[in-house]
């Protein structure tokens, strides 16, 4: 069965009837991740298309398990245009998992406040992990300004030093 998508869930009574929900977020309220797109990308008109259910492993443990799909256009830092990245990540989470199974369990746990999760916390966090360190193009001339790595090779073979150094050797 499929619920409209709210913010807050409740997660015992998700749980108990496995609650299962899908629907799209809007970039513009994820202002964690936006501060990490580039400038003149209109988050207002861009989406995040997410599903997850609500369950209970083996162990009785609650967890959260879905998939996100999105398309972001991030900043190139090597010549700050745009480039962009289609992130679409599944994720498993424990919820509210005890500091023993979460040092045994190689999922990650999310934290209920007082019982209640926030499913755009949980998109914020899935997204800033899908994001690369470092973004730049696969061109690595993408900015004319900045010398290609070849370049900056030559320039420590000229050397004005080394030059020194081999007139004093022949000397
Ligand atoms: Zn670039």
């Amino acid at each position: 069965m499929q619920d409209k998508l709210r913010r807050q869930y409740q997660v015992d009574r998700e749980v108990s009837r496995n609650g299962y929900f899908e629907g799209e977020i809007s970039l513009s309220n994820l202002s964690r991740v936006t501060e990490m797109l580039h400038p003149d990308f209109d988050v207002e008109h861009s989406r995040v298309t997410l599903k997850f259910e609500f369950l209970r492993n083996e162990f009785d443990l609650p967890l959260i398990d879905g998939q996100l799909d999105t398309r972001l256009v991030l900043e190139c830092q090597r010549c700050l245009g745009s480039l962009e990245k289609r992130v679409l990540q599944d994720f498993r989470l424990m919820i509210d998992a005890s500091d023993e199974l979460v040092q045994e369990s190689s999922l990650d746990t999310l934290y209920s406040d007082d019982g209640y999760i926030d499913i755009v916390e949980v998109v914020e966090d899935e997204l800033i992990l899908g994001i690369p360190l470092v973004v730049m193009h696969e061109d690595e001339w993408c900015n004319e300004h900045l010398p290609s790595p070849d370049s900056s090779e030559a320039a420590v073979k000229e050397n004005p030093f080394s030059v020194l150094k081999q007139l004093k050797t022949t000397d």
